[in-house]
């Protein structure tokens, strides 16, 4: 019998995984770090593994994170030299989909001045720009991202997207590598970021960034709050540069509760809620890798930790 560790400081998120694979893999032992035959594991599921719990499992032949990111895992430190996976969760993936569509109305229609102006019982029409000339653009073209800025491009936006290596998306403008960056900023109204946290993506929502963008641009975050150059981004909404900020990812989670963020105008703080991987396809996916490492098959949704994502 293979034998999981769940290796995460969070009670809640262990209590649903352990119950869910219960219930889709009830053969496979599901074990916490603390309990007997736990340094047996094969398989380590991950979300922020406590310092030097990975080191101390000897017979560890798989790292899965347990969400689409690995930045959790410290992959700059002395990670085991195993392999390591991610979940790629298609009800996920939709509900980024749901959310960025709701992001892009709402500020490409102005409901964001309404509302603001409904507090003053202000009635005052905003302009009404054709969805063909609101210019979207999407940092990343991964799972998320792609899905993200082809549901955009499908309800008519004029849509960039940027990611490392060349893409071609259907009804996206992409641009790829540290030379596209400028080409898929410049002009854009609203910015979307679904890019990975990695050496080389933290801090790249930076006052350089925000500057290539129209005047008066929105930003909408949904990669990590690493990404946001915290003082540039406050400069750019004083400065007008940037009309708003959506953010749904922070540095700190959660946000607390008296962080600037809360009250800066412009700003909208949402609790990290653009979308989540089921627990019964995280423990669905963890086992089928599990399956995948006994009978020798190529493992799903593979990281490179040389990369970071
Ligand atoms: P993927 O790994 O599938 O995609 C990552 C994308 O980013 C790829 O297109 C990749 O390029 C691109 N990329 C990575 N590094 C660079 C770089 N240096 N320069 C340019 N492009 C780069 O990730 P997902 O789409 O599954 O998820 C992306 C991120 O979204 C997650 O890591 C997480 O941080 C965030 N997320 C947030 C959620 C929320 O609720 N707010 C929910 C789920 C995810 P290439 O295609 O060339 O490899």
């Amino acid at each position: 019998m293979s034998t999981v560790v769940l290796l995460t400081d969070d009670a809640e998120l262990m209590a649903e995984l352990r119950q869910a694979f219960a219930q889709v893999a009830p053969a496979l032992r599901v074990l916490q770090a603390h309990e007997a035959g736990a340094s047996e594991a094969e398989v380590a599921a991950c979300w922020f593994p406590p310092a030097g719990a990975l080191q101390a499992l000897p017979k560890l032949r798989l790292i899965h994170s347990v969400s689409a990111g690995i930045e959790h895992l410290d992959t700059a430190g002395d990670l085991p030299a195993v392999p390591v996976c991610r979940v790629v969760d298609p009800e996920q993936r939709q509900g980024m989909v749901e959310f960025m569509r709701w992001a892009v109305i709402h500020y490409q229609r102005h409901f964001d001045l309404v509302l603001a102006r409904q507090q003053q019982a202000r009635w005052q029409r905003p302009p009404q720009i054709p969805a063909g000339e609101y210019r979207v653009g999407v940092l990343g073209l991964g799972s998320m991202g792609s899905a993200v800025a082809q549901d955009l491009a499908g309800a008519g936006y004029a849509v960039r997207g940027w990611s490392r290596s060349p893409k071609t998306l259907a009804g996206v403008d992409c641009h790829h590598g540290d030379s596209g960056l400028q080409d898929c900023l410049t002009g854009l109204d609203l910015l979307i970021n679904l890019l990975p946290l990695t050496t080389a993506t933290a801090g790249l929502l930076n006052s350089r960034v925000f500057a290539a963008l129209a005047p008066g641009a929105v930003l909408v975050n949904g990669g990590r709050g690493q990404h946001v150059a915290a003082a540039d981004l406050a400069a750019a909404l004083s400065s007008g540069q940037l009309r708003a900020a959506l953010l749904d990812v922070f540095e700190q989670e959660p946000l607390p509760a008296d962080h600037p963020w809360w009250h800066t105008p412009g700003v909208t703080v949402t609790p990290h809620m653009a979308s989540a991987a089921s627990a019964r396809c995280i423990a669905s996916q963890i086992a089928a890798n599990t399956q995948r490492l006994l009978t020798g098959a190529a493992l799903l949704h593979r990281a490179d930790p040389a990369l970071g994502y």
